[in-house]
């Protein structure tokens, strides 16, 4: 059995460690690999070496960092098709939308190689006599990111790139599930030019992130998978004094008004629910419909799941792959189960989906609930899957508020052609990215990434100029000089 290590200081590092996680091919549900859940002794190793690649990799200027990342962009546009495949080998999604995960993650990459405009400070002259402020970001030390299974390329590449050109070193704990497309994005990284040890990726479990959580070598942690366990990332890693940003799940909803363009809906909705197998962040898993487009709205979408082609992704007319486990295909069901016994009308049911060839992979169909209600397991809850949920709402100002009252607040989108609904939508929407006939609002790499309620703990987003702020610390100066100094003690505060 491919056993999968860890990358400490620019190289494969073998683990003391007895214990490993199995890697799933989750089109055909046997195990590829098996990766190893790091010890305390491979986290101490890569400790020591992340701290002492920090003391050199902080001193060399940004512009040379940025020439690195320039290099690394050329070599992950290189190696693309390489790196999506490894991500759909190990995930299921199909191949297109890996590549497209890949592109999202590279322009991260292109906006780091601006890191010496990024990290120009502010200036001011005289802001008393003869005395100038200006103000200064550092680096933090050692950073820490934890990524989900779902992006395996793109969620840690909103990560370590703009922490490594502000010129800290970063330790990636990938996600167990399929850790392989991480682990070649750090040899990438080395064969750019990085010097090893900047960039060490640990493979492992609770065990391991505990250690991070409580080390005191670490300063920062950014965080992106479930609620439950971005909460207890956010307090375990305050406690410890760290700065944290902590992504957790979603609900996202996407309002229908009755003067939408339906064609264009449904297509949106299509894609945004069942892509990916509907385990993205930023799944669509909440239809609303407003007044009376709902008979046709549901009759649309069920007619084009009929067509929906769920296929492995070594298939190239593949539109939806396979979940990521056994026990996730399990609980998405449950879910569906719980939907039908609380009362929503069950439009289309995935649940005894199988494909010839691939009967044990971890496959299910595009499901669709109508009549959900407020008070529903399955719309309270997140499922992670293809099931889409659709509510019915007599008025914009009821929909607006069934978005608003969710406990979740990654996205949301409404779909209309009229300015003013949508104008009010994006101003009183409490939801941390919003989209007006966009039905995936995914900020791009020059903006920043993050919801608001139970979808971010911590107050900065990923990426964009809220990376920078988080991945640095802020020195403000203020400075005058021998000649210009006024004799005596003043005990005052300045009256000018
Ligand atoms: P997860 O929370 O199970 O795991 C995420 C990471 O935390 C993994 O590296 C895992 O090893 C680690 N982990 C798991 N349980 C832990 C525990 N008890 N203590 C410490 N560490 C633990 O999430 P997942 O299943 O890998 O990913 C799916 C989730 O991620 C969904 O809820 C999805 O909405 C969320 N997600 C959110 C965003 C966002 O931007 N808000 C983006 C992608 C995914």
């Amino acid at each position: 059995m491919k056993k999968i290590n860890n990358y400490i200081n620019g190289k494969f590092s073998i683990s003391s460690s007895k214990r490993f996680s199995p890697v799933y091919d989750p089109s055909t549900g046997e195990v590829q690999a098996e990766v190893v859940l790091s010890n305390k002794d491979d986290f101490d190793q890569m400790i020591e070496n992340s701290e002492n690649s920090f003391l050199e990799w902080s001193k060399v200027t940004p512009l040379n960092r940025s020439r690195v990342l320039s290099k690394y962009k050329t070599l992950l546009e290189d190696n693309k098709e390489m790196l999506a495949k490894l991500v759909s080998q190990e995930h299921g999604k199909t191949l297109e939308d890996a590549k497209g995960s890949v592109t999202r993650g590279i322009e991260v990459v292109e906006y780091a190689c601006g890191i010496p405009h990024l990290l120009k400070g502010d200036f001011s002259q005289n802001v008393g006599s003869n005395i100038d402020s200006w103000s200064i970001r550092q680096p933090l030390g050692v950073c820490a990111g934890i990524t989900p299974f779902n992006f395996p390329a793109m969620v840690p590449m909103w990560m370590f790139p703009l922490s490594i050109a502000c010129g800290n070193s970063f330790v990636l704990k990938p996600s167990e599930k399929d850790p392989s497309c991480p682990l070649k994005l750090a040899e990438l990284f080395t064969e750019a030019g990085l010097p090893p040890g900047v960039f060490n990726v640990i493979n492992g479990d609770k065990e391991v992130v505990d250690y991070i959580l409580s080390s005191k070598k670490i300063s920062s942690v950014s965080f992106v998978g479930s609620t439950p366990v971005a909460k207890y990332i956010y307090e375990q890693s305050a406690k410890s004094g760290k700065k944290v940003q902590s992504l957790g799940g979603a609900k996202n909803h996407l309002i229908v008004m009755p003067d939408a363009n339906l064609n264009q809906t449904v297509d949106g909705i299509m894609g945004a629910a069942y892509g990916s197998a509907g385990e993205r962040c930023m799944a669509v898993s909440v239809a609303v419909a407003v007044g009376n487009i709902a008979d046709n709205l549901v009759s649309k979408i069920n007619e084009r799941i009929q067509t929906l082609k769920v296929l492995p992704w070594t298939n190239s007319e593949a539109e939806m792959g396979p979940l990521i486990s056994k026990e996730h295909l399990e609980k998405v069901k449950n879910y569906i189960e719980s939907g039908v016994n609380d009362g929503a009308s069950l439009v289309a049911d995935g649940r005894n989906f199988k494909i010839q060839g691939y009967e044990n992979g971890f496959f299910i169909g595009p499901t669709l609930f109508d009549n959900v209600k407020e008070d529903m397991k399955i719309y309270k809850e997140e499922i992670f899957g293809p099931v889409l949920s659709v509510v019915r709402a007599k008025s914009y100002e009821e929909a607006a508020n069934l978005v608003n009252n969710h406990s979740f607040g990654n996205g949301a989108s409404i779909y209309t052609q009229d300015g003013d609904v949508a104008r009010h939508f994006t101003s009183n929407i409490k939801i941390g990215m919003v989209g007006v006939n966009v039905p995936i609002p995914v900020p791009m790499a020059f903006h920043s990434f993050g919801g608001w309620k139970n979808s971010l703990f911590g107050s900065h987003a990923m990426h964009g100029m809220e990376g920078v702020h988080f991945y640095t610390k802020l020195k403000t100066v203020t400075s005058r000089w021998p000649n210009s100094i006024r004799s005596g003690a003043e005990f005052k505060m300045p009256t000018n």
